[in-house]
């Protein structure tokens, strides 16, 4: 498994910062953000799938770090 080095991110939905590096398929991303090309946080990507209707499972997403503040 490859590391992938973390440094959070801010959402640029609610201005949260984000510790939790996660991914999902880029299919879903086009779902559910209508493709959109900025960060957002776990929360507000789950927000827009409630949203459109869609139930997110755990299974859809990649975890890959996590920001040691
Ligand atoms: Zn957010």
């Amino acid at each position: 498994m490859t590391k992938v080095k973390w440094d959070g991110e801010i959402c640029k939905k609610c201005k949260r910062e984000q510790r939790l590096g996660w991914a999902v398929s880029d299919e879903l991303w086009f779902i559910i953000t209508d493709n959109y090309s900025g960060i957002l946080c776990l929360e507000c990507f789950l927000e827009l799938a409630h949203q459109l209707g869609y139930i997110i499972k755990i299974e859809y997403f990649t975890f890959l770090d996590t920001n040691t503040f």
